[in-house]
């Protein structure tokens, strides 16, 4: 038999922004759960140092998550290691269904957070974190001077190269088409910079290296006009490449940037409105005064929401935490207004 829990606040999702939000919602005397999800932590459960989180100066992500963690089980908030299987919002209490687990809950805190779209390439796993990342702004300073590349053809691939080409010596945006998504205006920045090369028509095949990153293998199938090269072995001595095939040649490169999207974790909830993205959309309510009332109100009244998982933009983790702090201030303001 399934058993049946009731809470003022149910939080989905244990990265900082659901982690910030218990902290809150526990010290307002909310009777508070959170449900941790598949990988409790969340993203910076992937990643080495973090060196900017205030009042830590340096620290491993995994053991900033741990210690926010203890933080909020210190409170003595339940943190469940377990992900919801489904949120029901059609009535209240809400229900948040787990694989063995039923939780009723007042109001719900949506912060499940994004998953970078990876590559799919065999070393990705092994080289994540040691070369393979998935954001400059977190990660730049350790490529300082070194060789990288930058994998995408958005916005966001664009927002990386800017910033990585800060501090690497040299970077190589790599996409596989001929041509950019991006906004025009940001791709004309990225050309403008002095240490940035451009592959077209070119796809990661894999990325190689025992325990560092090494380099990139990559796959060219036509190449493009715009690289002014008349030969595949051209282009590949342009680069400092080695040639393997008629096709295949590994780039040398200390570094790698995926920026070919984000999956925001949504993809469980039904009724609750996303962008087509899949980003949760937030609705700020305003008083009569015009002053801001709510800021992570959804469109389902008593469910809020926190982090990445709404956010395609700022996407770090003192931004989630903060997002977590104001979910846990409009879940207290909506507890109190609405009687519950
Ligand atoms: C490699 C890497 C390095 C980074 N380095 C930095 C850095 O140095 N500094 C920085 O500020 N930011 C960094 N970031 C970005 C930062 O990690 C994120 O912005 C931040 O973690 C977002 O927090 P969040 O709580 O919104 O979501 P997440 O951290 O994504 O956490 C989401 C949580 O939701 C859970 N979840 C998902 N689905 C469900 C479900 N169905 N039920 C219950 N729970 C669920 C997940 O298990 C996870 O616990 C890095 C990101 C990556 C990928």
């Amino acid at each position: 038999m399934t058993k049946k829990i009731m809470y003022d606040v149910i939080i989905l999702g244990s990265g900082p922004a659901g982690l910030t939000a218990a902290i809150y919602t526990q010290r307002f005397g909310l009777s508070t759960v959170v449900v941790a999800g598949r990988t409790w932590g969340g993203q910076l459960q992937l990643t080495t140092d973090v060196e900017n989180f205030p009042g830590f100066g340096k620290i491993m992500g995994p053991e900033l998550m741990r210690k926010m963690r203890d933080h909020v089980e210190g409170l003595g908030v339940k943190v469940l290691d377990v992900a919801a299987e489904s949120l029901e919002t059609s009535k209240t209490p809400f229900v948040v269904t787990t694989e063995d687990l039923t939780l009723e809950g007042k109001t719900v805190i949506v912060a499940t957070g994004a998953d970078t779209k990876w590559l799919g390439v065999p070393n990705e796993g092994k080289l994540r974190g040691r070369g393979v990342s998935s954001c400059a702004p977190c990660d730049a300073f350790f490529f300082k001077g070194k060789a990288v590349a930058v994998v995408g053809g958005g916005d966001s691939a664009m927002e990386e190269t800017q910033v990585i080409a800060k501090v690497a010596s040299d970077v190589v945006l790599i996409h596989r088409r001929d041509a950019f998504k991006a906004q025009k205006a940001m791709v004309d920045k990225v050309m403008a910079l002095p240490n940035v090369r451009v592959l077209y028509n070119t796809q990661v095949a894999d990325v190689v290296g025992d325990t560092a990153l090494t380099g990139i293998l990559l796959r060219t199938e036509n190449i493009s006009p715009k690289q002014g090269f008349d030969s595949f072995d051209q282009l590949v001595n342009a680069f400092g490449g080695k040639k393997i095939d008629d096709h295949q040649w590994e780039l040398p490169r200390q570094g790698v940037f995926v920026a070919i999207g984000l999956v925001p974790n949504t993809q469980i909830f039904k009724g609750l409105d996303v962008d087509s993205h899949g980003y949760v959309k937030r609705v700020e309510e305003r008083d009569e005064n015009g002053v801001l009332k709510y800021f992570t109100k959804t469109n389902i009244p008593g469910v809020f929401t926190a982090g990445d998982v709404h956010d395609a933009r700022y996407k770090q983790a003192i931004t989630a935490a903060g997002f977590g702090c104001m979910a846990a201030l409009d879940v207290q303001r909506w507890l109190t207004e609405t009687g519950s």
